[in-house]
C-alpha cells in the first residue's frame, strides 16, 4: 500500500470505510487487555520463586560480618548485599546506600530532602522563588510527577537516539541557576528504549551548571535488562566519568531489583560520591534505624553474585524477547511504509515508543480503549501529561500473554490507521 499522504480524498474515504468495518469487528470481540504499565508478567515473577525457599526457620540469618539480620541496625546495608548491588550498578560498594523496596521512593526522598534541607549546605529549595528541573522527553511520567508535586517547574528537553539533546542541556544549565537537576534514564530508556551514547555521557559529566546544587538524577532502572545475549547496549559508568571530569559530586545514581526479582519487594539503592553520601546519611539516620536486611540477605542467597543475577536476567529476556519481536513484526507489517507512524526497536528495557502523526495520539489511545485495550495515556510521557504534538504513545509489551499481545498490537495498528485517515481527511477539509 502507498503512503497515506499520497492518497486522494476518494482513496482515503474508501480506506476509512474498510477500517471502520474492521474496527467494529474488533469491538465485537469485547476484549479486556491492559498494555498500560511496564509490569513483568506472571511467568517472569515465577522465575524468582526460589527466593522464597532460601530462607526458612532453620536458616542462619547472620550476614557475612556477623550481623543478626533479624534485628535492628546497619544503616546502609549488609556487606554482601552492598557488593551485589555495587556489581549490578557498576560502582564500588562503599559508594552505595541500600534502601527499601523502591528506587522511585529514593528519588522522591532525594527531591524532598533538597526541598526542605538543601544539598550539601546550599539554600533549601523551598526558600527559593523558583526551582526548575529538566525532563528528557519522552520520559517517565512518575519522575515528572515527583518534581511537579513539589511545585518545581518541569522543562522538557528532547530525547534523541543518542540521549538528551546535550546542546540544549548544556546551555540551559549554564545559564539558569534555578535549574537544579535533570531526570535521566540512561540505558534502555523509558519509553524509547534508547541508550545514551559515550559522547552524551561524557558531556553530562562535564556540565557546568550555574547552580552548585545541581545534580544529575541518573535512574539506571534497566541497567542489566537486555533482550539479547550478543547485542547489548553498554554505557559509560557515570560516577567514574564525573570523577574523571573533576565533577565528582554531580550525580545521584539510582537502581533497584524491581524488574530483576519482585517489583515492590526488591532492593533499591543510591550510589554517589562520598561527599553526597555523607550529606544524605545525615537525613537517613534520622529517618530509619535500617532497612530490610532479611530481604537483602534473601536476595544475596538467591542470586549468590552478579553472575547469578546476569543468568537470571537471561531467563527474563527469554520471556520478553518474543513479545517485543512480535509487536515489532506487527508494527512493521501493518504500518511499514505508510508514513503514519515511527517507532523504536529497543534491545532492552520494557518499552517501545511510538509516534503518530501530529495530533493523533489521544484519539488512537481512546479508540483502543473503546475496543477494550488499555494503553498508557497519551501525553503521559511529557511533564504534566501534556504532549504538545499529541503524538507519543508508550507501548508496554511485557505483561499480556503472547496471544493477547498479538490481538492488542493488531488493534493498535488498526486504530493508528483509522485515526490517521480521519486526520488526513480533516486536514484536506481544512485546506479547502
Ligand atoms: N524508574 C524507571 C525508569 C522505571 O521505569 C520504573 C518502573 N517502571 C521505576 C523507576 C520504578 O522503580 P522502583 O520499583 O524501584 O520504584
Amino acid at each position: 500500500m502507498k503512503p497515506y499522504a499520497e492518497m486522494t480524498r476518494e482513496e482515503l474515504l474508501e480506506l476509512k470505510k474498510e477500517l471502520k468495518g474492521k474496527y467494529k469487528d474488533m469491538q465485537a470481540l469485547a476484549l479486556k487487555l491492559d498494555m498500560s504499565r511496564g509490569k513483568p508478567c506472571t511467568a517472569q515473577l515465577d522465575l524468582s520463586m526460589g527466593m522464597m525457599a532460601v530462607l526458612n526457620e532453620d536458616t542462619e540469618l547472620r550476614s557475612e560480618d556477623g550481623t543478626d539480620c533479624r534485628n535492628y541496625g546497619v544503616l546502609t546495608g549488609i556487606p554482601e548485599a552492598l557488593e551485589l548491588m555495587g556489581d549490578m550498578m557498576e560502582v564500588p560498594y562503599d559508594h552505595i546506600i541500600l534502601y527499601g523496596n523502591s528506587s522511585l521512593n529514593v528519588m522522591y526522598d532525594t527531591i524532598s530532602r533538597s526541598y526542605t534541607h538543601g544539598v550539601m549546605g546550599s539554600t533549601p529549595w523551598c526558600k527559593l522563588d523558583k526551582v526548575k528541573f529538566l525532563c528528557v522527553v519522552p520520559g517517565y511520567d512518575r519522575h515528572f510527577a515527583i518534581t511537579e508535586y513539589f511545585g518545581i517547574e518541569n522543562i522538557p528537553v528532547p530525547m534523541l537516539p543518542t540521549g538528551p539533546d546535550m546542546n540544549i542541556v548544556e546551555k540551559l544549565v549554564a545559564e539558569d541557576e534555578a535549574i537544579k537537576g535533570i531526570w535521566c534514564v540512561p540505558k534502555y530508556s523509558n519509553p524509547t528504549g534508547n541508550s545514551y551514547s559515550d559522547e552524551t555521557v561524557r558531556r553530562m559529566a562535564r556540565l557546568k551548571p550555574a547552580a552548585k546544587d545541581f545534580r544529575i538524577y541518573w535512574d539506571n532502572a534497566y541497567t542489566i535488562h537486555h533482550l539479547y545475549d550478543h547485542d547489548q547496549d553498554t554505557i559509560i559508568e557515570i560516577l567514574a566519568e564525573c570523577k574523571r571530569a573533576g565533577n565528582p559530586d554531580l550525580v545521584y545514581k539510582f537502581a533497584s531489583t524491581s524488574k530483576v526479582s519482585f517489583p515492590g519487594s526488591g532492593i533499591a539503592a543510591l550510589a554517589s560520591s562520598l561527599n553526597n553520601l555523607e550529606d544524605i546519611k545525615k537525613q537517613l539516620k534520622v529517618q530509619t534505624i535500617g532497612h530490610d536486611k532479611v530481604n537483602q540477605l534473601r536476595h544475596v542467597r538467591f542470586f549468590e553474585d552478579i553472575h547469578g543475577m546476569v543468568e537470571h536476567m537471561r531467563k527474563h529476556a527469554d520471556i520478553l524477547r518474543p513479545k517485543f519481536e512480535m509487536v515489532e513484526e506487527i508494527l512493521d507489517r501493518e504500518l511499514g511504509g505508510l508514513g503514519i507512524g515511527t517507532w523504536t526497536k529497543p534491545k532492552g528495557g520494557y518499552f517501545i515508543s511510538f509516534d503518530t502523526l501530529e495530533g493523533c495520539a489521544k484519539k488512537v489511545v481512546s479508540r483502543c480503549a473503546k475496543a477494550g485495550v488499555i494503553m498508557t495515556s497519551a501525553g503521559a510521557t511529557w511533564p504534566g501529561g501534556k504532549d504538545p504534538h499529541d503524538s507519543n504513545i508508550r507501548i508496554a509489551p511485557s505483561f499480556p500473554p503472547l496471544n493477547d499481545l498479538r490481538i492488542a498490537a493488531e488493534l493498535f495498528t488498526l486504530c493508528v490507521k483509522y485515526v490517521s485517515v480521519e486526520k488526513l481527511l480533516a486536514n484536506m477539509d481544512a485546506a479547502e
